[in-house]
C-alpha cells in the first residue's frame, strides 16, 4: 500500500534508472533530510546512505561552509557565464585548482554540469581535434564492455550496458566496445589475473588492427568500473593496455567521473591504478555533489589544436548555458578546500584497510560469489551456486531482493545486475564501516532464507 506521497510520485515524476513496471507496485523511497553519512526517510527512519547518493556525495549532509559558500556566491553574482569572452572568479580559481591536482601536464579546464556533458564534450573534442590536425579519418573511439560513461547519445553510446543502447537506437556507429577486465566473470579456466590482463591487451591490440588504426581516436576507460558492478581491473591491466595505446597514437581518457577527489585513495583514480590519461573527465565529489558540475581536463597539445581550429574557423561552438555556474563552481572550490584542510585522502588511507577487509569477508558467505573494490568502493556478487558461478535466474532479482531487505535494515545500497554495490561518503567512520557491513550481512543473511523458502537456487 502506497503512502499519499509515494503515490503521487508514481502518478506525476518519471524516474531516472528505475524499473518503471515496478515502481508503482513498490513506490520510492522518499527522504527528507540528512546528517552526516545518514539519510532520513518522511517517517524519519535513519539509514546508512551506503552509495553516498549516487557514488558522490563525499562529506555527507550537513556541511554548512559548502551552504555558506553558496549563499554567498549567490548574494553576490548567482549567474554569469563563460561564453563570448565573459568570466568570473569562481571558474578561473577553480580551473587553477584543476590544474593544480591534475596529474601529467594539466592545461585547461572546460567546464560542464554532468558527467555525461563531459563525456559528450570528449567525444565531440577527439573529433574536433582530431579534424584540426589534419587527419579527419580518426574517428573511432573504443570503450568496454560495462563501462559506464552517462546517458547523452554519445556518452551512452560509450557506456557498455545493454538496458542503454536497446531502444535507444545507440551506439553511435563510430563507438566500439572492447572486453570487459572482470577476471571473476571473463577469465578463462586457470587464467591468472596477468594473463588475462595479457590477454585483454592482445585483443585490444587487434581490434584496433582490424579497425585499421588510422581510424582509431581514442580509448576511455574508469580507473575502477563504478555502474558497471564495481569492476576493478585484473594486475598489470593498464600497465599492458597502454602501450597498445601508443603503438597506435590513441589518446587515453581517463573517466574519474567516480574515482576522482579520493574514492580510491588518491586525488585520481589513474594515480592509483597508474594509468597516465590525456584528458580527464570529473564530476560528482567535485562538489560533494552539492551542485551540479562537472569538468573536462585537456592537455596543452590539445589546447593548441583548438586555437589552431579557432583562428581558422572563428568561435569554438561547444559550450553549455551553466559551463562553470559561479554558485557550483564556488561550492566545488570549497568542496576541494574542505578536501585539503581535513585530509580527506589520509583519511580514506586510515579507513580504507577496515572498508576492504569487512567487505571481502562476505566472500565466504553462501550468496556471494565474489566480495571485490579497493578504496572506498565494493561489490559482492550474488550467485545461486558459488562452485559453478551460476548466477541466480535473472527473473528473481535477487540483487534487487538484497537492496530491499537492506533497506529494511536501514541501509541502502545498489543492486546492479547480479552485484550489490557499496561506495558510502568518504568521511564515513570506522565505526560507521562496521555498522554499514553488520547491517549488510543481515540482508544476506535474510537474503539466504529467502532464497532457500523460494527455491530460488
Ligand atoms: N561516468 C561515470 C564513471 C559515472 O559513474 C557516471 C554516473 N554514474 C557518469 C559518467 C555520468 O554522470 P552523470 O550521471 O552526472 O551524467
Amino acid at each position: 500500500m502506497l503512502s499519499n506521497l509515494q503515490a503521487r510520485d508514481a502518478a506525476t515524476v518519471l524516474h531516472p534508472y528505475t524499473n518503471l513496471a515496478a515502481l508503482p507496485q513498490q513506490g520510492s523511497l522518499i527522504l527528507e533530510r540528512g546528517d552526516g553519512v545518514f539519510v532520513y526517510d518522511v517517517e524519519g527512519k535513519p539509514y546508512i546512505e551506503g552509495m553516498a547518493g549516487l557514488w558522490c556525495n563525499a562529506l555527507g549532509h550537513g556541511r554548512e561552509e559548502l551552504v555558506e559558500a553558496a549563499s554567498e556566491q549567490m548574494r553576490r553574482l548567482p549567474f554569469a557565464h563563460l561564453f563570448t569572452g565573459k568570466s568570473h572568479d569562481p571558474a578561473i580559481a577553480l580551473a587553477e585548482k584543476l590544474k593544480e591536482l591534475a596529474p601529467g601536464n594539466a592545461a585547461k579546464a572546460f567546464f560542464c554540469n554532468s558527467g555525461s556533458e563531459a563525456n559528450d564534450t570528449q567525444v565531440k573534442l577527439v573529433w574536433y581535434v582530431n579534424n584540426a590536425l589534419g587527419r579527419p579519418q580518426k574517428k573511432k573511439i573504443i570503450s568496454r564492455i560495462k563501462a559506464y560513461h552517462g546517458v547523452t547519445v554519445a556518452s551512452a553510446s560509450l557506456t557498455g550496458l545493454p538496458n542503454n543502447h536497446i531502444d535507444f537506437d545507440l551506439p553511435l556507429p563510430q563507438v566500439r566496445h572492447a572486453g570487459c577486465p572482470h577476471h571473476y566473470r571473463f577469465a578463462l579456466e586457470g587464467e591468472t589475473e596477468e594473463e588475462f590482463a595479457s590477454r585483454l591487451a592482445a585483443e585490444l591490440d587487434a581490434m584496433i588492427q582490424a579497425e585499421g588504426p588510422d581510424t582509431v581516436a581514442a580509448f576511455i576507460a574508469e580507473p575502477v568500473m563504478g555502474a558497471g558492478g564495481v569492476i576493478v581491473p585484473p594486475r598489470t591491466y593498464f600497465e599492458k593496455i597502454q602501450p597498445v595505446l601508443e603503438k597506435y597514437d590513441v589518446m587515453l581518457i581517463a573517466d574519474e567521473v567516480i574515482c576522482g577527489f579520493g574514492r580510491l585513495g588518491e586525488w585520481f583514480g589513474s594515480t592509483a591504478l597508474g594509468m597516465k590519461p590525456d584528458t580527464m573527465s570529473v564530476a560528482k565529489q567535485l562538489s560533494s555533489s552539492y551542485l551540479p558540475i562537472a569538468a573536462v581536463i585537456i592537455p596543452n597539445w590539445i589546447d593548441e589544436a583548438l586555437n589552431r581550429q579557432s583562428e581558422k574557423i572563428g568561435v569554438f561552438g561547444h559550450g553549455f548555458t551553466y559551463s562553470g555556474h559561479p554558485v557550483a563552481a564556488a561550492v566545488a572550490l570549497k568542496t576541494l578546500e574542505i578536501y585539503e584542510r581535513e585530509n580527506i585522502l589520509g583519511h580514506v588511507r586510515e579507513v580504507m584497510p577496515h572498508f576492504q577487509q569487512r567487505l571481502r569477508a562476505f566472500g565466504d558467505h553462501p550468496m556471494v560469489g565474489e566480495a571485490r573494490g579497493m578504496g572506498l568502493v565494493g561489490a559482492v556478487d550474488l550467485v545461486a551456486d558459488k562452485a559453478s558461478k551460476r548466477p541466480f535466474d535473472a527473473k528473481r532479482f535477487a540483487a534487487a531482493k538484497v537492496v530491499a531487505l537492506a533497506q529494511e535494515e536501514g541501509l541502502i545500497v545498489r543492486a546492479i545486475g547480479d552485484a550489490v554495490s557499496i561506495c558510502p561518503p568518504l568521511v564515513i567512520t570506522e565505526e560507521e564501516i562496521d555498522q554499514l557491513f553488520d547491517r549488510l550481512g543481515r540482508a544476506l543473511d535474510r537474503a539466504e532464507s529467502w532464497a532457500a523458502s523460494e527455491g530460488a537456487r
